[in-house]
């Protein structure tokens, strides 16, 4: 590719029209492109209309003469630095200085000598050049400067002045370039970083060598606050090696050094609760830990788990969610603090452990301040109401706890103990709190390898039900039954539901293995009430995580017309517990199962905490007294008279009384003498096989124990 330079533009006004000729002759012949002008009024019009390189004026000319015309042009923004030639006819020494003073770049006496005006155009054009390119070069080193936030600076120590540049006294805002003392940049100096600076100053005068060559301070800048700069520095010393000077840059690096505190701030601290993060609390732990291998005391570290946060989030949204956790946050810190101050502890520290988990730890001075204070403390910080985005947020939670002792001296086993605690907590319910002991382990093993065989159990035919008849107290005969789950591991023998099913919750397996056990009581229904037992009732538990299950009410519906069942001879058992968990939930699905005309049980009565008057509000059909209430009724006065009192009020809300766990016949009897409605227990039968019970159902009334029970009418 050939690359055509543009001819240079030289604009020329002179009154004469053949120096005009002549001189535009010889400029075109050196490759200029020539405009001319016959005055300095013309010269300005076409100024306008051409991009010229160069001026060539004439002093003399009418109209306008050269001087004022050059006046002119320099008037201009974009011609300052436009090389202008004058040509001077006048004699002597005035009109020269008169050229200069009016801005000409350089001068050529009348009559002009071609060669030289050539030589003379050529010259000025390098010159101009030049000067363009470094004043280009120096904008663009301002510029970058300015990017850069970045100024000069330099010491005379000889004259002890220090020069700023432009740069450096725009950002620091200073009032001048030139200080006569160094010591007027202390005044702006943040107060903190002043004394240190004034030490460099002063030493730097007796022995400029100890001049630090690489320092940060904070200056306070007008109207943008506290900045922080950094100060790079040179020794500028004299032919004999002796420091006259001291010069170096300063660069503004606020924004570098705030994003580098943030980066280390997040890396050390949670973003929403600006607690502690999990990595950074294990190493104040591991500290804590070192400390007390030094001093003695006891270590604990606590894990304080919010229930069901879940549910806040999906109930209130997620900023409900987040002022939630940064109130509790807050609140378990300031009760931390209260302990701290005490003397019986070395140290506290507090974290966010996970998303819904808080981590505590101490060292208290003495092992005998192990008493667990701490963990009821955190937790009853919970109970206040938390106001969280317009909502009133009511909060429980499960606190597990682990101590460091002769065995566990390291912060990983301390910590597997305390997740242990905390699990254990978790499946004891709200608001409990746990120390961790040995068994706990032994139990997370149990558990692990029965949530490994439980996937395959439904699978693999280990699971079955055992049903036990509920009696009739009055009339001695068998009424219903309870459809109970079994599970026959092959290595470990019989698991009790009691074990598996909170498993089969967590593990989101109880809706389909609930479902499946709905099907096979149904079924089994349908077949004793093709004995002839057509009034017979099957109760199934149902678990609250079931319960509260979408799918559940389409599910029982299609298992109800399957089996060709009448639904009201189908009983659902549900825990008190459960039942209270969410009442308003609970009130709209015990309707449509009702609507469905299925019987409803509130099973486990008094081991929950719901009164008998608030069960009013549910569509309840059974209540089935709780197997703690039964076990002592012949001894204890007061379980008495509470079966008593649970009876009757029962009874006066409608109630089918049930009472579960007879294994005496003078539980029995004395229930009977209260009007229980119906027994279970293994008094009668423990639960058993469905061909087993076919057969007891044949056989009843002749099983011995029914022989033992008094007669009723
Ligand atoms: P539950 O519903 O209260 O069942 C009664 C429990 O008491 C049964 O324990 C039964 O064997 C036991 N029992 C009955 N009579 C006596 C007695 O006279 N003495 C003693 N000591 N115990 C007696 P099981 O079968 O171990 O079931 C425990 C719990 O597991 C049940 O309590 C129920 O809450 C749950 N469960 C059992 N099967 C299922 C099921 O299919 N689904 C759900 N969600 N839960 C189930
Ligand atoms: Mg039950
Ligand atoms: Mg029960």
């Amino acid at each position: 590719m050939e690359v055509y330079k543009k001819a240079q533009t030289v604009l020329l006004a002179d009154d004469d029209p053949t120096l005009r000729m002549v001189a535009a002759a010889h400029l075109r012949k050196e490759g200029y492109e020539v405009v001319t002008a016959e005055n300095g009024h013309r010269l300005l019009e076409l100024l306008v209309e051409y991009e010229a390189d160069l001026i060539v004026l004439d002093v003399d000319m009418p109209t306008m003469n050269g001087f004022e015309a050059c006046k002119r042009i320099r008037e201009f923004e974009s011609c300052k630095n436009l090389p202008i030639l004058m040509m001077t006819g006048l004699e002597g020494n005035s009109s020269i200085e008169e050229a200069y003073r009016v801005g000409a770049t350089d001068f050529i006496a009348k009559p002009v000598n071609w060669t030289l005006l050539k030589q003379r155009l050529k010259f000025m054009l390098r010159a101009t050049t030049a000067i363009k390119e470094l004043s280009d070069s120096e904008a663009r080193l301002a510029k970058a400067q300015d990017i850069a936030k970045l100024g000069y600076w330099h010491w005379d120590l000889k004259r002890k002045v220090l020069t700023l540049s432009q740069q450096l006294q725009e950002l620091i805002k200073f009032p001048s370039t030139q200080i006569d003392s160094v010591d007027h940049i202390l005044d702006a100096v943040v107060s903190k970083d002043r004394e240190h600076l004034r030490q460099v100053i002063s030493l730097a005068q007796t022995l400029p060598t100890s001049f630090p060559t690489d320092f940060f301070m904070r200056i306070l800048v007008c109207q943008q606050g506290k900045r922080t700069m950094h100060v790079q520095s040179s020794l500028e010393c004299d032919l004999h090696g002796e420091a006259i000077a001291i010069h170096g840059t300063v660069q503004d690096v606020t924004e570098r050094v705030n994003a580098e505190e943030r980066i280390s701030f997040l890396s050390h601290f949670d973003r929403k609760t600006h607690l502690q993060n999990r990595e950074s609390f294990a190493r104040s732990l591991d500290g804590m830990i070192r400390l007390y291998q030094g001093l003695g005391g006891v270590v604990t570290l606590v894990l304080l788990d919010i229930n069901r946060f879940g549910r806040i989030n999906d109930i209130f949204g997620h900023t409900a969610g987040d002022q939630v956790l940064i109130e509790v946050a807050s609140r378990l810190k300031h009760c931390l603090g209260t302990f701290s101050k005490s003397d019986k502890y070395v140290g506290t520290e507090i974290c966010r452990w996970g998303s819904d988990i808080y981590g505590v730890a101490v060292h208290a001075k003495r092992s005998s301040d192990q008493s667990g204070e701490i963990p009821v403390a955190l937790l009853a910080t919970l109970v206040e109401p938390i106001s969280a985005n317009g909502h009133e947020v009511s909060l429980t939670g499960c606190i597990g706890y682990a101590h460091v002792s002769d065995r566990v001296e390291d912060t990983d086993t301390l910590v597997r103990n305390a997740e242990t605690a905390l699990r254990h907590a978790k499946r004891q319910g709200r608001n409990s709190a746990h120390c961790y002991h040995s068994g706990m382990s032994q139990a997370s093993e149990r558990r692990v390898l029965l949530e490994g065989d439980l996937q395959k159990a439904l699978e693999e035919n280990q699971l079955y039900l055992h049903y036990q008849p509920r009696i009739h107290a009055a009339k001695n005969i068998i009424v219903g039954a309870e459809a109970l789950l079994r599970w026959q591991h092959p290595t470990l023998g019989l698991v009790s539901p009691v074990e598996f099913i909170p498993l089969l919750e967590e593990m989101g397996l109880i809706h389909n293995i609930g479902a499946w056990v709905f099907r096979e009581a149904c079924k089994q229904l349908k077949i004793w009430q093709d004995m002839g037992h057509h009034e017979f009732v099957m109760s199934v538990n149902l678990s609250a995580v079931q319960f509260r299950d979408v799918r559940l009410a389409q599910e029982v519906r299609d298992v109800i017309q399957n089996a060709g069942i009448q639904p009201s001879t189908l009983e659902v058992e549900l825990t008190e517990t459960s039942i209270m968990e969410d009442v308003s939930q609970t009130q709209a699905t015990l309707m449509v199962l009702k609507e469905m005309g299925l019987r409803i049980a509130v099973d486990d009565f008094g081991t929950g905490y719901s009164s008998l008057s608030y069960l009013r509000s549910f569509p309840l059909d059974t209540l089935k007294v709780d197997r703690a209430f039964i076990r002592d009724l012949t001894t204890n006065d007061e379980d008495k008279s509470l079966a008593t009192a649970i009876i009757a009020m029962a009874q006066s809300l409608n109630l089918r009384v049930v009472a579960e766990g007879i294994e005496l016949q003078e539980q029995a009897s004395f229930l009977l003498e209260k009007s229980c409605d119906e027994f279970q227990g293994f008094l009668f039968s423990k639960p058993i096989s469905a061909e087993a019970f076919t057969e007891l159902l044949t056989s009843w009334p002749n099983k011995p124990n029914h022989t033992a029970l008094p007669s009723r009418a």
